[in-house]
């Protein structure tokens, strides 16, 4: 695999300089990477890709009504980037490219945010983690919050940096978040096989937590029909039936999700302030070129 079209609704392209992990919490039980990386390439072993980091000059400015955004580059959705097996060596070619391309943002999660912590106080704490990399930690219930204090402590030490929390796949609680500091909340339900069912009560309290911290808000979708809310009121014999009904009456407006992204009425899609001033600066030196 190489550049994939991203199916991330909060993302333009993927970037895959290394695939293949191991599991960490109860948010790895039902991996994606895992399932496709065994079905089509017969293991899930971590491997460098080093003739990968070249295709980064692919990742141009997005074009949208007149004005060009940053592209917005999710980094290794085959992996986690700071597993151990990846060492700094190849970490370091990954930064000294992705410092070559600052009219992308690379958005790299992760759930093993020492290895992130270390790294990037290594680097960037006298410089500060530059602009076009966001750097977030997934929390998929409570039990996980705590990943949350290392990126805290890296905002603390190496710059303002953005910083995101991806709640996805939501399993659990999430009251007991602490947001300070944090730019951007991403909430999304299990898909897959297997997938777990989410809480509309979890998401409120995802989206609670980020607006007491005034963060934005992405989200990304319910996982499954089943598992949307609004399914009890569906009207049809087949999951496709059902769907189509809450679609046509104007309850879900957002089917090309998987189980649909709509809350009590409203999608919820909010970038970082940073996008927007990161396409103020692009759309300005297209005009003034
Ligand atoms: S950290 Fe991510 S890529 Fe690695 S096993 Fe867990 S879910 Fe999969």
């Amino acid at each position: 695999m190489t550049v994939l079209s991203t199916q991330i609704s909060c993302a333009d392209s993927t970037w895959n300089p290394a695939t293949g992990c191991t599991k960490v919490s109860a948010g790895c039980d039902h991996c994606y990477a895992e399932a496709i990386a065994r079905r089509f390439f017969g293991g899930f072993d971590l491997t460098l890709h080093p003739e990968r980091l070249a295709q980064v000059t692919r990742f141009k400015p997005v074009e949208r009504d007149g004005r060009r955004y940053p592209r917005l580059v999710f980094v290794n959705s085959m992996s986690d980037l700071w597993h151990r097996d990846i060492p700094d060596a190849f970490l370091d070619r990954v930064f000294d490219t992705i410092a070559g391309r600052p009219d992308a943002i690379f958005q790299i999660l992760t759930k093993r945010p020492q290895r992130m912590l270390a790294y990037a106080l290594a680097r960037w704490r006298d410089a500060g983690v530059p602009a076009n990399v966001w750097l977030g930690v997934s929390v998929e219930d409570n039990r996980v919050r705590r990943r949350i204090d290392d990126l805290r402590r890296l905002k603390a030490a190496a710059g303002d940096f953005t910083a995101y929390v991806n709640c996805e796949p939501l399993i659990g609680p999430v009251d007991g978040m602490d947001l300070t500091g944090i730019d951007w909340v991403l909430i999304g339900g299990e898909s897959g096989p297997g997938a777990r069912p989410v809480e509309a009560r979890w998401v409120r309290q995802a989206i609670a937590g980020a607006r007491a911290v005034g963060a934005p808000v992405w989200f990304k979708q319910w996982g499954r029909w089943q598992h949307n809310p609004l399914w009890p009121q569906a009207q049809g014999r087949t999951v496709r039936a059902r769907r189509d009904d809450l679609v046509g009456r104007g309850l879900e407006r957002m089917p090309q999700e998987h189980g649909g992204a709509t809350l009590d009425g409203a999608v919820i899609q909010e970038f970082p302030a940073s996008y927007h001033a990161a396409a103020d600066r692009l759309t300005g030196q297209a005009a003034a070129a």
